[in-house]
């Protein structure tokens, strides 16, 4: 399956949640067996060799891909969450957002030094989620880190704010 046919199978729905946003519906990208398996073993050959043992999840949207692809990885999965929602103690990360800051929360003890971690999310735009997710992840002194989104936003340049040693890629490129 070509990379076009998981392109166009994106629902893009103009002006939502807010007006201004091209907001990219995976929804209609899941529903299909043949793309949903095709996603998954797009991401298993990409990082198959790197030693992933962890693959972390951003709520919410990084939770529908991020389990299947630690499945076939052989790897753990460990999601990243909003406040209030974990029950362990936990660490935290403060971004600012459009419109105000926002907290992400990762447990304590969820990932040790021996761990390759692969951070997943649905889409890159301006960056700020993975940014955060990544200064979280680090805080716990993992061995190595790769960072993976379904769908990148180029025009948005979120890539930059990115370590050049940090391997980032997408699966999918829209313009906006
Ligand atoms: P950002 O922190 O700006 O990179 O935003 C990334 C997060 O916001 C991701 O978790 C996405 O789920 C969501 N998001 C931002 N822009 C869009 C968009 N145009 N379509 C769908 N989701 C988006």
């Amino acid at each position: 399956m070509s990379i076009e046919t998981l392109t166009a199978a994106v629902r893009n729905i103009p002006d939502f949640p807010i007006p201004g946003i091209q907001f990219k519906d995976i929804t209609t990208l899941f529903q299909s067996q043949e793309h949903l398996k095709e996603l998954s073993d797009i991401l298993y050959e990409k990082y198959r060799d790197r030693g992933i043992t962890k693959v972390v999840g951003i709520e919410s949207r990084g939770f529908f891909m991020g389990p299947a692809v630690a499945i076939k990885l052989g790897a753990g999965f460990v999601p990243i969450r909003k406040p209030g929602k974990l029950p362990y103690k936990v660490i935290e990360e403060t971004y600012t957002k459009e419109y105000g800051d926002d907290v992400i929360q990762i447990h304590e003890d969820a990932l040790t030094k021996e761990d390759v971690v692969l951070i997943h999310d649905d889409l890159l735009a301006t960056g700020g989620t993975m940014v955060a997710a990544y200064n979280l992840v680090k805080k716990l002194g993992v061995k190595k880190i790769y960072i993976n989104f379904l769908i990148e936003l180029e025009e948005l340049e979120g890539h930059v704010l990115f370590p050049d040693e940090v391997e980032v890629s997408s699966v999918l490129k829209f313009k906006v």
